[in-house]
């Protein structure tokens, strides 16, 4: 059983290396902020508890984040481990966390604040399936929509300027004491985002004694597209 968490500033990868690490290990991702998108894009009634809060930048209060990682968790849907991203983001869910639940190990992804802002600018949705698409290395085959579902690429609500400055702020101020806090509990291996993509999944893999990423040889004719696939993927 393998479970982690992992931590970084908006942009800074977690979910692309989440969803690899998923795959790879047949572990389930469980991203705070999917589920909350999910819950607005859906027009629930959560959706509409946490909309203007996600817009503008700020945090969804703590009972509310708590009920719905409690309520995922308690699925206990996973045979292989799970990886939580976006989650604990300040000390008060930390310490919930903590009291709860054992994990094997904490991932903080570090990334300068110039290159978020990068990053995160470039960064666009599919309304149609969730698919993440950063137009720094890549763009779609047809520009605006989806290369998996033909859906529309839209930039999210809260990558603003405006909002990006309140993620920052949040995120040095609450989220990077629950490091300090997870340092004296748990294992922590700290991972610079800034290189390509499978290079820092590697560093990932080899910090925390998993297998390496198997990198697939592409025939000649296919690399180009799978290529542009794969730096598609990025959050
Ligand atoms: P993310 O996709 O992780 O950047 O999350 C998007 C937004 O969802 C955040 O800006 C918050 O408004 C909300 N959110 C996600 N996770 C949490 C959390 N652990 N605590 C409070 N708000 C959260």
């Amino acid at each position: 059983m393998r479970k982690y968490v992992i931590m970084g500033v908006q942009g800074s990868g977690k979910g692309t290396h989440s969803q690899m690490l998923a795959a790879d290990f047949d572990l389930v991702h469980i991203a705070v902020g999917d589920i909350f998108r999910w819950n607005v894009q859906n027009h629930t009634k959560m959706g509409a508890q946490v909309r203007r809060v996600m817009a503008a930048g700020e945090l969804v209060g703590d009972d509310l984040v708590e009920s719905v990682v409690r309520d995922r968790l308690s699925g206990h849907d996973w045979n292989y481990g799970f990886i939580i991203d976006g989650f604990p983001r300040n000390r008060r869910q930390a310490e919930f966390f903590l009291e709860s639940y054992d994990i094997d190990g904490v991932i903080a992804l570090e990334l300068p604040d110039s290159e978020v802002r990068r990053r995160v600018f470039a960064r666009r949705l599919c309304a149609g399936c969730g698919f993440n698409y950063n137009l720094i290395d890549s763009t779609p085959e047809v520009p605006g929509k989806c290369d998996a579902c033909g859906g529309e690429l839209v930039t999210r609500e809260d990558d603003t300027e405006e909002a990006l400055q309140v993620r920052l702020r949040d995120y040095h101020e609450k989220t990077n004491p629950v490091l300090d806090l997870f340092r004296r509990k748990e294992y922590v291996i700290t991972v610079d985002a800034r290189p390509p993509q499978e290079e820092v999944q590697q560093d990932i893999r080899n910090q925390l004694g998993l297998p390496p990423l198997k990198l697939e040889a592409a025939p000649a004719s296919q690399e180009a597209s799978s290529q542009v696939g794969e730096e598609a993927r990025s959050a």
